[in-house]
């Protein structure tokens, strides 16, 4: 096309960050943050929003699905509840999403950063054919990461932290992508337990077995999943709100970005 033929040959596509997470885990303002951060750097990414239902959008987006799609209308119109308008509003999006892919063509040549927002609640992403669909659509034609957030002073508790952790991990085997877990809200607790726990296995039994002696057993066995699951990623601290580990994420991207490319 007309448009790769004006890119240098030696230019390199933009990477793609899905921000994912947990509702409440700070995506969004994980999202501010990070766009901020680049603009700083003088690298602003292309920036788009796929939450439907978001009311106060604190950036401004290249893409917003609610420029098109109107989440309460969908509900009133198709009969919904608020996850099906969302998800509804997320499949009507979908249908379009060549265009999409379009306009990010344009600018690609530009860009370093495609910063993507998702719904609040994780499985409408996650577990969704238009989630798939988007993914695949994107992971075909530029280098993608995921960056999965997690709400640190929400994680503490080790069955908790566990299940963070295989939800983590199921995301990680569905869309085979780089992966970030990004410990968020550091401000409040430091990731510090966190990062003991996976690289210690000791430590994380002996903190499951002090916490709990229900299914002792299965949660033995699950983190036995888990330390080998931990083999396959990069785990940063930020705090979306004061703007620490920005740099260590970024890092953190392009490494995971990096090796992937060299493995596959
Ligand atoms: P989302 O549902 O994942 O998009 O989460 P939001 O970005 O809307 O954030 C949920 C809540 O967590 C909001 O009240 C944010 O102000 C708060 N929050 C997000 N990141 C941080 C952080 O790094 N530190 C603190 N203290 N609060 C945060
Ligand atoms: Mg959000």
């Amino acid at each position: 096309t007309s448009t790769s033929a004006s890119v240098p040959p030696s230019h390199k596509q933009p990477t793609v960050i899905f921000c994912i997470g947990m509702a409440g885990s700070g995506k969004t303002t994980f999202m501010q943050r990070t766009n901020a951060f680049l603009h700083g750097q003088g690298k602003p990414p292309y920036v788009i929003n796929l939450d439907p239902a978001v009311t106060h959008l604190p950036f401004t987006a290249n893409i917003d699905i609610r420029d098109t799609i109107n989440y309460k209308e969908v509900m009133k119109q198709y009969n919904l509840g608020p996850n099906g308008g969302i998800l509804t509003s997320l499949n009507l999006f979908t249908t379009k999403f060549d265009q999409v892919l379009g306009l990010i063509a344009k600018r690609a040549p530009t860009l370093d950063y495609i910063l993507l927002d998702t719904p609040g609640q994780i499985e409408i992403f996650t577990w969704s054919a238009s989630g798939a669909i988007i993914t695949d659509a994107l992971a075909a034609t530029y280098p993608c990461a995921v960056a999965y957030i997690i709400d640190t002073p929400r994680t503490t508790n080790p069955a908790t932290f566990m299940s963070n952790m295989l939800y983590a991990c199921s995301i990680l085997y569905k869309t085979k992508l780089p992966f970030v877990l990004v410990f968020n809200k550091i401000d409040v607790v430091s990731h510090e337990f966190a990062v003991q726990w996976m690289t210690d296995f000791e430590t994380f039994q002996q903190a499951l077995k002090n916490d709990t002696s229900y299914m002792s057993s299965l949660m033995n066995s699950m983190s036995l999943v888990l330390d080998e699951f931990y083999q396959h990623l990069r785990v940063v601290g930020v705090s979306a709100v004061t703007g620490e580990g920005m740099e260590e994420f970024f890092a953190a991207v392009d490494e995971a970005v990096k090796e992937y490319k060299t493995e596959y």
